[in-house]
């Protein structure tokens, strides 16, 4: 789970909120310092022997023998991520740190097509509201795998990658955005974004879930955006589950 090198591995592990080794140790040792901070300042005793170490020893080369390699990692810790400068750290300071960590790792893996499917942290929404099989649906569109004719013909299931309704190829663009056999059910999805609180187009970023860019001076409104955003994750999974009635995908 370290580094994934395929990128729908990475994709995956991104829309599921799944932070990488490196990070999810950085958030542990954070956690277990401020822990053992907080249980020392209550009188517990081995808490007290660990902070007493780490207040007495400011380099890993100093100390006890077995504070060494802890001291290491967080002086390394503390190189990296200046924000880290004293224990205990809240709940929310930690979070924040994961969360900037996590994203960080993300920019540098991912492709720019991953990052249009889910710009920022936490599970997609769609995970939670989504029911089968839109779910594994819009999962398999997100991560670049919908079986579209190009994917079939990639798969060595069919002798060519166009469309055999339109003779272009047929990539997921096409199935989406052009192809005449989803012309009705693409017409009826625009016409019901179109009919929302406001307008909303049928883009790619729509279809993979991602909310709808709030009008001017209403981005506060958590409610009504989340209730526009269901009302999207409706209208897309009608079309996308259309699709897939006539040719899986
Ligand atoms: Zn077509």
């Amino acid at each position: 789970m370290g580094l994934p090198r395929s990128a729908s591995a990475v994709g995956a592990l991104w829309h599921c909120d799944v932070p990488s080794l490196p990070t999810t140790k950085l958030t542990l040792m954070l956690q277990c310092i401020s822990r053992a901070y907080v249980s020392a300042s209550k009188g517990n005793a081995l808490p007290q022997l660990l902070v007493n170490d780490l207040r007495s020893v400011a380099s890993d080369t100093k100390g006890p023998f077995y504070c060494r390699p802890f001291l290491h990692e967080l002086n390394e810790i503390k190189k990296k991520h200046p924000e880290v400068t004293s224990f205990p750290m809240s709940k929310a300071s930690i979070k924040a740190i994961s969360e900037k960590v996590h994203k960080s790792e993300w920019v540098a893996q991912s492709t720019v097509k991953h990052r249009r499917a889910k710009p920022s942290v936490g599970v997609s929404a769609f995970f939670k509201r989504d029911a089968k099989p839109t779910l594994c649906i819009r999962s398999r569109i997100c991560f670049g795998v919908a079986l579209t004719p190009q994917r079939h013909h990639l798969y060595k299931h069919t002798p060519t990658p166009l469309c055999s309704s339109c003779g272009v190829v047929g990539d997921l663009d096409h199935v989406l955005f052009h192809c005449k056999l989803y012309a009705f059910a693409r017409g009826k999805c625009e016409s019901e974004l179109q009919q929302l609180y406001f307008p909303v187009q049928l883009t790619r970023e729509v279809i993979y879930g991602v909310p709808p860019p709030a009008p001017r001076g209403f981005s506060d409104e958590r409610a009504f955006l989340s209730d526009m955003h269901a009302r999207c994750l409706k209208a897309t999974s009608n079309f996308i589950n259309t699709i897939n009635g006539i040719n899986r995908l």
